[in-house]
């Protein structure tokens, strides 16, 4: 079993560059198995169309199999086209891979996403990023009512980073809990409000409710969505879910430090249309960084 698209695309690579002369047909056969291997790294199928047709076309339609080095040439356009897939193109907004403070403060910034997916840390780890690097005043506040401890859980994480949470207030639903958290941010005159929002296992109607609600009384700047990439054709699926649904603003992808493949990645901003912001990189407070596409695009090729 191939489960390592570095590997896989190593080969094919290899192969490539290692040929003088280059047939039409060697350019399609090339493409058979990155194919392959992207559909085994868990990349959608239709990303992986796309991804295909964009390469195959580049590779036969310009010169490049006169060229002296067309493997090479090949594998350039092949890395090229993976790095704007990943959001990492000429054209990319440096900004996609910052968080948006132009607003009234408090800014608000929402994280959704199911359970596990890491939100609660990830907020924390914001949380931190906010104050230290940015030098802003945050609060964050938990909606998450389903999950025991969850309000308990982002308090201590709180400490850990030495920024304020709300106070919690048993009983309280989601959407009240909001308004407080924003009228609590304003009387504290924080720069950035947090809001890590409940997840389900599952993505259903009343969580796609409960997020509109909540959106609609905190008007936040950012709405990020937080998923494993370690979850791979799951992770899509619940990006997809989402999108449409909620007014998405970026995607956080956790778990990247264990993720050998980056299938999910590869998938994320084409299903959201939404760039992906930030990786999670371990269960530490300091282990997130902004999503570096020059850099998963390397490791995918290997
Ligand atoms: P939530 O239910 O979405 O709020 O998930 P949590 O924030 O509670 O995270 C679930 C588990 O995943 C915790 O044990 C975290 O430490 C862990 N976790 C979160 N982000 C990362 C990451 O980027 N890398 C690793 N290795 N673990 C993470």
């Amino acid at each position: 079993m191939f489960d390592n698209l570095s590997d896989r695309l190593g080969n094919v690579f290899d192969r490539l560059k290692g040929r003088g002369a280059l047939s039409e047909q060697d350019v399609r056969d090339a493409m058979r198995e990155i194919r392959v291997a992207l559909l085994e790294a868990d990349v959608a199928l239709p990303v992986v169309r796309r991804f295909i047709d964009a390469v195959t076309e580049k590779a036969i339609g310009q010169d490049v199999l006169k060229s002296v080095t067309p493997g090479q040439q090949v594998v350039k356009i092949v890395d090229d086209e993976l790095v704007a897939m990943l959001g990492g193109g000429e054209d990319a907004d440096p900004k996609d891979r910052e968080l948006n403070f132009a607003a009234k403060p408090p800014v608000v910034i929402m994280m959704v996403g199911l359970q596990g997916s890491g939100k609660t840390t990830t907020t924390a780890k914001l949380g931190r990023l906010i104050k230290q690097k940015h030098g802003k005043k945050a609060l964050m506040a938990s909606l998450d009512v389903n999950r025991p401890a969850a309000q308990e859980q982002l308090k201590v994480l709180g400490e850990q980073v030495e920024v304020a949470t709300l106070p919690i207030v048993e009983g309280q639903q989601p959407v009240d809990i909001a308004r407080r958290a924003m009228e609590s941010a304003k009387l504290q005159a924080a720069d950035v409000l947090l809001l890590d929002t409940a997840g389900r296992l599952h993505v259903d109607e009343a969580l796609m409710a409960e997020m509109k609600a909540i959106a609609s009384v905190s008007a936040p700047t950012e709405v990020l969505l937080v998923v494993d990439s370690l979850t791979g054709q799951d992770a899509v699926n619940v990006a997809q879910s989402f999108t449409g649904e909620v007014p998405l603003t970026g995607v956080v992808l956790t778990r990247m430090d264990g993720d050998a493949r980056g299938g999910a990645a590869l998938s994320m901003r084409y299903v959201t249309g939404k760039p992906i912001k930030f990786a999670g990189t371990g269960e530490k407070l300091d282990a997130i960084e902004a999503f570096d596409p020059k850099r998963v695009a390397g490791r995918i090729l290997g």
